[in-house]
């Protein structure tokens, strides 16, 4: 009697103080998505946050998420943020593709274009959400009412359409001299929007000279890269537009909008909840120009830090309930010449044969055939057999086509899009899934190249260093794992090391505005954030 006394107490305490600490329903979800910002960068960083991924790392700390599919580029994962599905069911299968029924002389497209925009082509496109096959948070919470605002802003634009959507309200990202929205949209821009773009065009005109935080310090040594060397902060010259991508003036830029919006739009106070999605994208920038050990990217992650920060208290000064959820589209690793000489000695370049135009060269004189037999974005991923090669020869290429790559020394693995397509959807923890079940997440059979190349680990597939030194898009773990943050203020967060997917952000913050999301029609699942006894999956558990 005494004793099942006790017990009742018991869990009236613990009931009553979940209840006081329980998430509440958000009136603003935030999404910010930090380009290339790998579980490892995470880690190796942690101790040195001090502002706004200090203050995320009280909330609900998610060290191993899984961007799941093999198609590791910036598109694809942030396809996958916001619509709770892997790039087979958004469509979204690298950063640029090939679509052979073009009737445009370019056959390549680009993943946030509308190649039926006359006169356009993959370098110089018109922006859209068209190829996006899948509904985001932003598309259901519209639905759902459409006094909601869906608001995008990131440095790239298929950052700032992937995450946002179909039904945007306001979208904004840079396009190489300022920040502009979509084509043929003509209502008056934000104040802030014109404030930045002047306040950047102003500090463009002078150098710019970055100081090395002292924390970043014993990651400042020079490596030597061709004929340049990496590792070292250096001075940007007046007038380097490409030099501002890798400052810190950009993602600074990318937040100041963002903050304004916030402001401007009284984000919150409306009669729905609304979401903001943010992509900081410098941090990609600095990996593929600097690599990812050097003082460049120290520095960086210390800025990335500090504009979290400058998020957080603008949301602060809502004093409207909000959800911030923070993660990556994509890891990535260091540069070979640094791997080398950083504990990993197999860290290589990729050898030219691959290039699809050397691969195509081979198969056209072995089939006297003529060029391109092959047609390929890259020295890996889809691969195409041209359109103008005859029927009766198509299915002998594709074969010597396989065997020659499986016979270059870098090349771990190659599919056909017939073998990808008889896999079932994979299941299970991220991290052990086959090398085809990774490749099966990003395989969409209408985009799919007849080949799918995947290199071995390592291999860094850039051979031209004069631009980029370092990149990711393997489907490889270390390309793959990111973390995923969730806070909301005041509310007691937990770590889980075991991994969960990008995926499953959809309906997690779905449910916590009560919006239902149809199992059948996304890969992820919702994740539980209470620490305790509560459950915020009711909704989805009921
Ligand atoms: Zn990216």
């Amino acid at each position: 009697m005494k004793l099942s006394v006790l017990f009742a107490l018991a869990l009236a305490a613990v009931s009553a103080s979940s209840v006081a600490q329980a998430m509440v329903r958000p009136r603003i979800i935030v999404a910010i998505s930090v380009d290339q910002f790998s579980a490892d960068l995470f880690d190796e960083y942690r101790p040195l946050f001090k502002a706004g991924l200090h203050r995320l790392q009280s909330g609900v700390v998610f060290p191993a998420g899984y961007q799941s599919h093999a198609a590791t580029e910036t598109c694809p994962g942030h396809s996958t943020i916001l619509t709770g599905s892997h790039p087979s069911r958004t469509g979204i299968i690298a950063n640029e593709w090939y679509d052979q029924s073009l009737s445009r002389p370019d056959k390549k497209v680009y993943c946030a274009e509308d190649p039926s925009v006359p006169g356009s082509s993959s370098k110089n496109y018109t922006v859209s959400a068209q190829f996006l096959k899948a509904q985001t948070l932003g598309d259901r919470m519209k639905a759902a009412n459409p006094k909601s605002r869906v608001i995008s802003v990131a440095g790239k634009d298929r950052a700032a359409i992937m995450m946002g959507g179909h039904a945007i309200d306001q979208v904004w990202f840079w396009d190489g001299k300022s920040y502009v929205t979509l084509k043929g949209v003509d209502q008056p821009a934000p104040a802030i929007v014109d404030k930045v773009n002047s306040a950047v065009a102003a500090a463009m005109l002078k150098p710019d000279s970055p100081v090395l935080p002292e924390p970043c310090r014993s990651r400042s040594v020079p490596v030597a890269v061709a004929d340049k060397s990496v590792g070292v902060l250096h001075a940007r010259q007046a007038g380097d537009w490409q030099g501002f991508r890798t400052s810190l003036a950009f993602d600074r830029a990318t937040t100041d909008i963002a903050i304004g919006l916030i402001r401007e739009l009284h984000l919150g106070a409306g009669e729905a909840p609304d979401v903001l999605s943010i992509g900081l994208s410098a941090t990609d920038y600095v990996g593929h120009t600097f690599g990812t050990e050097g003082a460049e990217m120290c520095a960086q992650l210390l800025g990335v830090d500090d504009n979290v920060g400058r998020i957080l208290a603008a949301l602060d000064a809502t004093h409207q309930p909000y959800v911030v959820v923070l993660t990556a589209d994509h890891g990535g690793h260091d540069l070979p010449e640094r791997n080398k000489i950083h504990g990993v000695p197999d860290a290589a370049r990729v050898d030219a044969a691959l290039l699809p135009a050397n691969m195509s060269k081979v198969l056209a004189a072995e089939f006297n055939l003529p060029e391109p037999v092959l047609l390929g974005v890259a020295p890996f991923g889809d691969i195409y057999l041209a359109r103008g090669i005859p029927e009766n020869l198509r299915a002998r290429v594709l074969e010597s086509a396989k065997a020659r790559y499986l016979a270059q020394p870098q090349v771990a693995a190659v599919f056909t899009a017939g073998e990808l397509r008889r896999l079932p959807a994979p299941t299970g923890p991220a991290d052990e899934w086959s090398l085809a079940e990774r490749f099966r997440a990003s395989f969409d059979p209408e985009r799919a190249g007849e080949l799918i190349v995947a290199l071995k680990t390592h291999i860094t597939p850039i051979i031209d260093t004069s631009t980029y030194v370092a990149t990711h898009g393997s489907a490889w773990n270390y390309d793959r794992k990111v973390p995923i943050l969730f806070y909301q203020p005041g509310t007691p967060g937990f770590e889980q090391p075991l991994p969960v997917e990008t995926v499953d952000i959809l309906p997690t913050l779905a449910a916590l505005i009560q919006l239902p999301i149809p199992s059948a029609e996304i890969d992820g699942r919702c994740l539980d954030l209470d620490a305790g006894s509560g459950d915020t999956c009711a909704l989805e558990h009921r």
